[in-house]
């Protein structure tokens, strides 16, 4: 599996400690296709704060199989202080948002400003600190334990919040 790489266009991407950088191919693609630096309109996106990608999170979560990726802050600011005072880092979250719907394979875009599956609403608690991307792709890791959860492959950052 690929690293998610320091730099998507000019915009540099920073982790948080004890981040596993790894990542599925098409997830790779995806924030290849959605981060820039001029990916919003009227906003410069100078870097992205990943505060889990392989990491922090347990099955059925997509996290486990490299095909998700949690972003928290925004050029240096924490999405969960900032989003509702600040209308540059809620139109640059907002913006990141709508653009990773059309993202090759995309798959959940949970977030401050939409929570969607495959397209549809899709009704998760949390994700008002950090936006939780993920993809279509081999989630086998997960096979035992998916069916069993209601809510199947659903992001449960219990760990990532602080971050
Ligand atoms: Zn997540």
């Amino acid at each position: 599996m690929p690293n998610i790489p320091n730099q998507f266009s000019e915009v540099t991407m920073e982790f948080a400690p004890g981040v596993n950088k790894e990542v599925s191919q098409n997830m790779l693609t995806a924030l290849n296709e959605t981060i820039s630096k001029n990916a919003v309109a009227g906003q410069t996106i100078e870097k992205l704060w990943v505060s889990s990608a392989k990491d922090s999170h347990s099955c059925p979560s997509r996290h486990v199989s490299g095909l998700a990726v949690d972003i928290s802050r925004v050029n240096g600011k924490k999405i969960g202080e900032h989003y509702v005072s600040d209308a540059a880092i809620r139109a640059i979250v907002d913006g990141l948002q709508a653009k990773f719907e059309m993202a090759s394979n995309r798959r959940e875009n949970f977030g401050p400003t939409i929570k969607k599956k495959l397209g549809q609403n899709h009704d998760v608690s949390g994700h008002v600190d950090h936006f939780h991307w993920s993809v279509n792709g081999d989630h086998s890791a997960c096979s035992d334990v998916a069916e069993t959860y209601r809510l199947e492959e659903e992001d449960n950052p219990q760990t990532v919040s602080q971050r």
